[in-house]
């Protein structure tokens, strides 16, 4: 057994013992025990284009859950995180659009959400992405997606 995952469980312990909600020793026992990848999430036209697929998504995902958004104000963008009931380790701001994908790289987030290409084009090729389809990147009408030179190439 590891030394985080002994941790973990004396933690685990104490809560049961004093009768406190386990689900954080929980949470952080099984992550340490399965070594479980993070995952990232964008906020605006991600999370809210789908509060319970990523509500459920970030109780069950045992290994940390960032929301990753292109916002200024941090504590409205923790509001509205808590506000669609997604757990969040960390609610992380960025202000370009390559960004996301340094913040994707130094915290080893293996899958990422998101809506928008330009937020995409740089995120490490080892990375899985899931783009979220919404009114901004789908013209639902015609029945195509919406994409600019910069981001996409016709085949
Ligand atoms: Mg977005």
């Amino acid at each position: 057994m590891t030394d985080a995952a002994r941790t973990a469980l004396q933690q685990l312990q104490q809560e049961l013992d004093t009768g406190a909600e386990p689900q954080g020793s929980l949470r952080a026992l099984i992550r340490s025990l399965l070594d479980a990848p993070a995952i990232g999430i964008d906020l605006d036209g991600c999370i809210d284009e789908a509060p319970e697929w990523f509500r459920t998504l970030s109780y069950v995902w045992p290994g940390n859950v960032y929301v990753i958004t292109y916002r200024r104000d941090g504590e409205k963008a923790r509001r509205d995180v808590a506000h669609f009931g997604v757990r969040c380790d960390e609610v992380i701001l960025v202000d370009r659009f390559d960004a996301k994908a340094t913040v994707i790289a130094d915290r080893n987030i293996s899958v990422y959400f998101d809506d928008q290409d330009e937020m995409l084009l740089h995120v490490p090729e080892g990375v899985t992405v899931l783009k979220i389809r919404n009114g901004g990147n789908f013209d639902f009408d015609e029945r195509k997606w919406l994409f600019s030179d910069v981001t996409g190439r016709q085949i």
